[in-house]
């Protein structure tokens, strides 16, 4: 039996004719026209106005945090459960990440936890430098709520929009929220460029400083002269090329992924112990539906069943699928319960720990077929 993958890249027609063109043309280099292609498309997509590719979402993220000026000492505001590329340039830029618990619904940052860790923070007589947002697994999060405290406390905001490109919050899509927004084209992520990111932001100064950051720091001179560390974060004009193709199929793979979700759903809602979650979907906005996810056993507040055996652990149903040339991954593991991040404060816990203790992501690729989902189903009701 061929293995299922998570979420293996998914390429269409058309990337080829980008790289062709690109080396026939001798655009090998992180210059050129399908970056200017890629960022073009990338800000008619989100309505952004400035996009800069670079060569990951985590260069992009360690670049935005330096554009909101964040340095040495500074506290910045993180989910705890989230991938730990969100959080590791915190510590680039040897600023502290101050990690704030998940609400039980969207999985994504608690706006009364993150009050809480902003109003603590202040009275221990440091307000956080910044704040980041992540839309995990593609599903928004309360923009509304969470951008109204971030607006209070004049918080700036770098939105990871990396898992959560095709989403939209109200209409709009994610990864137009933020001073500066995030995404990723990992091999794992909804469109890939092989490895590669984007930072996008309003505004033409940040996205000057970006450019400029990335490319070395280079001053306006005919020979090498620098003020500043600079970093070498540009994508390649051939990666570019594969985005372009890429962004071609965004909607397709949006609705492909939904649909993989729906399937799940509808299939998998009787089975003992299990649910398909996070289940909701807030009025007028859309998740891309990245990776399809469980939850396994009852939830800590609900009232004991008289069901005979209880729900493997999400380890043992790993194993199990694996058997079967099956992948499937935990959920993300906190980023407060991470041996690197033992000195970070955090405010709750409960919420996202019991979401790691019980939850296992999917195959959730767009290539995935039919036959695919039923074999997964089929493993999962082995074990159930
Ligand atoms: C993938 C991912 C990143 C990092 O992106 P790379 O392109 O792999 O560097 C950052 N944040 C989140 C939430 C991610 O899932």
């Amino acid at each position: 039996m061929d293995r299922i993958y998570l979420s293996p890249p998914h390429l269409g027609r058309h990337e080829l004719n980008y790289l062709h063109k690109a080396v026939e043309d001798n655009w090998v280099a992180p210059a050129g026209p399908n970056i200017t292609g890629f960022e073009a498309d990338l800000c008619a997509f989100t309505g952004v106005g400035h996009a800069v590719a670079l060569t990951s979402g985590t260069a992009a993220i360690h670049l935005g945090l330096l554009l909101l000026g964040v340095g040495p000492g500074d506290e910045v505001l993180c989910p705890s459960f989230t991938f730990v590329a969100t959080a590791n340039p915190i510590l680039y830029c040897g600023a502290t990440p101050v990690f704030v618990d998940s609400e039980a619904d969207t999985w994504n940052m608690c706006s009364e936890r993150l009050r809480e860790a902003v109003e603590d923070r202040i009275r221990q007589g440091k307000k956080p430098k910044a704040l980041i947002l992540v839309h995990l697994y593609g599903m928004p999060a309360k923009l509304d709520e969470l951008l109204a405290v971030a607006h209070e406390f004049e918080l700036p905001v770098l939105e990871d929009a990396a898992e959560a490109l095709g989403s939209r919050f109200r209409g709009q899509p994610l990864g137009s929220f933020g001073q500066v927004s995030v995404f990723s084209f990992n091999g794992n992520k909804i469109l890939t460029t092989s490895g590669g990111g984007a930072l996008l932001t309003p505004d033409a100064n940040l996205a000057r400083q970006a450019r400029f950051l990335a490319t070395q720091a280079k001053d306006p001179a005919p020979y090498y002269q620098h003020s500043q560390v600079g970093y070498n974060y540009r994508l390649s004009n051939l990666l570019a090329g594969i985005g372009r193709g890429q962004m071609e199929l965004l909607e397709d793979r949006v609705k492909r992924r939904r649909e993989i979700f729906t399937w799940y759903h509808e299939n998998l809602f009787n089975l003992p112990g299990l649910a398909v979650a996070p289940a909701i979907e807030l009025a007028g906005s859309r998740s891309n539906r990245w990776l399809t996810t469980v939850l396994l056993g009852p939830a800590p507040q609900a009232p004991p069943t008289d069901s005979p055996t209880p729900p493997p652990t999400p380890e043992a149903l790993r194993q199990h699928l694996e058997t079967r040339n099956i992948e499937s991954r935990p959920l993300w593991k906190p980023l407060h319960l991470q041996p690197l991040f033992a000195q970070a404060p955090m405010y709750g816990g409960a919420v996202c720990e019991d979401l790691f203790a019980r939850g296992l992501c999917l195959p959730s690729g767009t290539a995935m077929t039919d036959d695919d989902l039923k074999r997964v189903a089929r493993a999962l009701r082995e074990e159930l």
